[in-house]
């Protein structure tokens, strides 16, 4: 029965996969004969089925290609089943249509191509996932849409092929007879489609495992890391691309085929065996998990920086191989220590702006600087230059390095003609990467030391702040030097920071020479204010202009302007670094025609040199010229322009000292002439005086003789006159007494004391004491009086006359006099005695101080009028003033001076 074949078959089948060198044995099972021939049957089809199998696996271990082994899967399942048409088409990744890689039999499929399932009975095959089987393609309505491809083929069997449950594609078998498949044809495709798709689970399997080799060979290959591999035996496995050229470094040529030789026979340096030699077994072991450390390869084409690691390949945690990297690390180095480099540029920027910025003078700063700078470049030297703003050229300020006795041509850079010049010019700098000494834009002179000196390379950088320049940094190198950006901006700043540093420096200076300028000349005029000696002031005027103004040769002449000779006054010349004074003899001297001198007095303006090596400034005061002051420079040197408005002003200030000074003199001298004149006049006055008085006494004598003896002879009309005579004579008396006492205040007994002015008012007030109590005068006086210094009786006068004028010349019912003093500030009091009077017309303030000044007739107020001439007398003496202030009917006040004691006699 079909059913019990089905089960014998299914047995059968069983049997046979699990014995399979031995099918015979199955024979003993078969129970009948015709049974036995079947099986027999069944049983060659299987053994042609497995044959057929084993040819297919053993074509499919050959090759990896689909066609090769669809062919020969197809050819033979054509030996295994008759049929017109075999193809095995491959599910493409659409699912849309099938890619067929054999095809027997049917000429429009003898191509490989691709299909659209649409067109195929594999549509249904893989959309019911089974086997279809096509009796009649005319006959069946299912397939007739597809019937019109099959070109004559009357049936057709559809096998799918799957895989762990995926369709794969299918195996489809044809003939032009119609009903020529049944099942035991699905039968005997089961195996063969079983092992396609075996086959093709392995094929893609292999592609993918061999792509993705590929991939990492190529990814190895493509990477300049040297990478080699080893098994744990130390046997090469792998080497990549870059491992060739660095075998070739060391020299070897070859293109050998490193696999499963001994990494220590063929590593080609010794460090890096002993360098692995060391780590290997630890890292085999497990004790070490990695190993990573820097080599330096010397290669012909220079060194080369390996940063070289081995890596463990572990399996199943189990290390099976080292993994080897040399990663070329050369660029990175350089890029570090360049960084290096450039952060420690940095830093000395950082100090060489923070020091300029800190010091004042240009050489301290520079000094400071430079050698950092110097240190930081690896320069074998560096000269600054800065600019000269009155010739133009570039002095050398500072540097090192260099023999400045040997090469004196260094000192001087014509701004025009040379390579530093040029710099400064253009503010742009210039960097010379080697051999400067062939440089043409240097000056030849310099090329040649630059060449004696062996130096290679040179910097220029402009010193500039803002848009000004300074001068110029050369730096000097003694190898080839490339710049590079970054170094370049870094000088530049350095320039910059230098350029503004010298700029404030400068205006420090400017400033500090202004501060001192003025200083000095403060001092001077203190100086020559101070003294009233002709000498003295040139003197004084030498002292400070050396100090400010540096010369060779310093003159002083006067001159005068009526006679038109000048006489010289100081003459200093410095010889040797001294100051020697050229003796004058005050003789006066010839002017020389258009000497420095006439120019001087005849433009009565200042005269400089064109060369401003000399300079004449007249001393002119009130539009009159005195002298002439006259000062030459060293050799070499010239006077800038605030050299010589210092001379200005302090030809200035000694001109109006100098006349000051002859002021004083003619002052004094016509004082002393005064005082002598005066003292002519006391002496004659009192000598009149003395000599009038002896006939005015025998006058008055003989008159009363007369007047007792003679009273009975002369008539009453005579004895009248003689009542006048004698009382003319009284008066007469008392004006040559006046006289005398004015007189005698110049020619004191006594000599200057310390003493109270409370003690000569008491006396005072004493001998008053009846005439204030009868009157009712009302004295007003403060607590207490001070002390001064001068003549007790002198001064008792001063204060007995002013008192005593303030009650006589008083009408008021309450007479009022009041007496006080006031501290000042120099070295005197001023005192001040006030009444209530009758006052003073201002027109007369002057007048009542001259001796037998009176405003009033002497019936209303007796008196001779001498009183104030002779207070006024006193209190000059004293080296005091005196004088008053009244209003008419209200009163006056008289204000004098008295000097105090001097102090020592204080302290005593
Ligand atoms: P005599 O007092 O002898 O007149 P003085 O020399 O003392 O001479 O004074 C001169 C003149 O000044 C006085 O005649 C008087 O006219 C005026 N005089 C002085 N003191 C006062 C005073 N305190 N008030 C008003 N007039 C005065």
């Amino acid at each position: 029965t079909k059913h019990g074949e089905n089960i014998a078959v299914s047995l059968s089948t069983t049997l046979l996969r699990n014995q399979l060198g031995e099918p015979i044995a199955m024979l003993n099972i078969a129970r009948n004969i015709s049974e036995r021939t079947r099986l027999m049957k069944v049983l060659e089809n299987r053994n042609k089925q497995i044959e057929l199998i084993n040819r297919i696996i053993v074509k499919a271990n050959q090759t990896i290609n689909f066609r090769e082994i669809f062919e020969i899967v197809a050819q033979e399942i054509q030996t295994l089943i008759p049929c017109d048409d075999v193809n095995i088409g491959v599910l493409n990744p659409d699912g849309a249509s099938l890619k067929i890689y054999s095809a027997i039999g049917k000429e429009s499929l003898s191509e490989i191509g691709i299909i659209p399932l649409e067109n195929s009975i594999s549509k249904f095959s893989i959309k019911e996932r089974k086997p279809i089987i096509v009796n009649d393609f005319l006959a069946e309505e299912k397939y007739r849409s597809i019937a019109s491809y099959k070109q004559g083929l009357g049936a057709q069997l559809s096998y799918p092929i799957t895989l762990k449950g995926k369709i794969f594609g299918t195996i489809n078998i044809g003939t032009k007879e119609p009903y020529t498949f049944f099942d035991e044809h699905i039968e005997m495709l089961h195996p063969i489609a079983q092992q396609i798709g075996f086959i093709i689970d392995r094929i893609l399997l292999f592609n993918k495992v061999s792509e993705d080799s590929a991939y990492v060979r190529n990814l190895l290959d493509s990477i300049d890391s040297i990478v080699y591999t080893v098994d744990n035996q130390l046997r090469i496995q792998e080497v990549n691309i870059a491992w060739y050229s660095f075998m070739k470094d060391f020299g070897i040529e070859t293109m050998e085929d490193y696999h499963g030789k001994a990494l220590f026979d063929v590593l080609p340096n010794e460090q890096l065996k002993i360098m692995f030699q060391n780590v290997i077994d630890q890292i085999l072991n497990g004790s070490m998990r990695i190993f990573s450390q820097e080599f330096i390869h010397r290669s012909s084409k220079g060194d080369i920086v390996y940063n070289i690691t081995i890596n463990p390949m572990v399996i199943n945690q189990k290390v099976v191989g080292l993994v080897f990297t040399h990663n070329d690390i050369t660029a990175l180095k350089k890029s570090e220590a360049e960084l290096k480099k450039s952060n420690e540029q940095l830093l000395a920027l950082h100090e060489i702006s923070t020091l300029v910025s800190s010091s004042r003078e240009v050489n301290i700063m520079l000094n400071e600087a430079i050698p950092i700078l110097r240190n930081n470049t690896n320069a074998a030297g560096i000269i600054v230059y800065l600019l000269e703003s009155d010739s133009n050229d570039l002095i050398l300020t500072y540097q090192i390095g260099f023999d400045k006795e040997e090469f004196p041509t260094i000192f001087n850079l014509p701004i025009s003609a040379s390579a530093t010049g040029h710099v400064v010019v253009t503010k742009k700098p210039l960097y010379i990467s080697d051999k400067v000494y062939l440089d043409e834009r240097m000056i030849p002179a310099n090329r040649e030391i630059l060449k004696r000196l062996n130096l290679d390379a040179m910097a220029l950088i402009p010193l500039v702040s803002k848009d000004k320049v300074f001068g110029a940094l050369d730096i000097f190198y003694d190898h080839p030097h490339v710049f590079s950006n970054q170094e370049k901006q870094i000088l530049m700043l350095v320039g910059n920071q230098l350029g503004v540093a010298i700029e404030n420096s400068l205006l420090y200076d400017e400033l500090r020479s202004q501060v001192q300028r003025l200083t000095v000349l403060y001092q001077l005029s203190q100086e020559l204010t101070s003294t009233l000696n002709i000498d003295q002031i040139f003197e004084v005027v030498y002292k400070y202009v050396k100090q400010v103004i540096p010369f060779q040769m310093f003159r002083i002449d006067l001159y005068n302007e009526k006679t038109k000779i000048k006489t010289p006054i100081l003459n200093v010349e410095k010889i040797n670094g001294e100051d020697i004074f050229v003796t004058t003899l005050s003789q006066p001297t010839s002017i020389a025609i258009s000497s420095a001198i006439e120019n001087v007095l005849r433009n009565r303006n200042i005269y400089q040199s064109s060369d401003k090596h000399l300079i004449a400034v007249p001393m002119i005061s009130k539009n009159v010229i005195l002298g002439i002051i006259l000062i030459e420079a060293e050799n070499g040197m010239c006077y800038s322009g605030t050299h010589i408005q210092l001379l200005e002003s302090i030809s200035n200030l000694t001109a109006i000292a100098l006349e000051k000074a002859r002021l004083y003199e003619e002052t004094l001298q016509k004082s002393i002439e005064i005082e002598k004149r005066n003292k002519e006049l006391d002496d004659f006055t009192y000598v009149v005086s003395h000599d009038l008085k002896e006939p005015l006494i025998s006058v008055e004598g003989f008159s009363r003789i007369l007047q007792l003896d003679y009273k009975d002879i002369i008539q009453a009309e005579g004895k009248e006159y003689l009542d006048s005579i004698v009382g003319a004579t009284k008066r007469m008396k008392g004006l040559i007494d006046d006289l005398l006492s004015l007189s005698r205040v110049s020619r004191p007994t006594e000599s200057f004391k310390e003493f109270s002015i409370k003690e000569i008012l008491d006396d005072i007030l004493n001998d008053i004491e009846f005439t204030i109590k009868q009157r009712r005068i009302e004295l007003i006086l403060p607590d207490d009086f001070p002390t001064v210094f001068g003549n007790i009786t002198q001064i008792k006068i001063v204060f007995r006359n002013l008192i005593g004028n303030a009650i006589k010349f008083n009408k008021s019912p309450n007479p009022k006099v009041e007496i006080g003093f006031q501290n000042t500030e120099n070295n005197h009091y001023l005192f001040y005695v006030k009444d209530n009077g009758i006052g003073i017309d201002k027109e007369f303030y002057d007048k009542i101080f001259l001796i037998f000044q009176r405003l009033h007739r002497r019936e209303e107020y007796e008196g001779s009028g001498a009183g104030l001439a002779i207070v006024k007398k006193i209190i000059e003496l004293h080296n005091g003033k005196i004088w008053v202030e009244s209003e008419l009917g209200k009163g006056s006040t008289f204000y004098f001076t008295l000097p105090k004691p001097p102090i020592n006699i204080i302290k005593d």
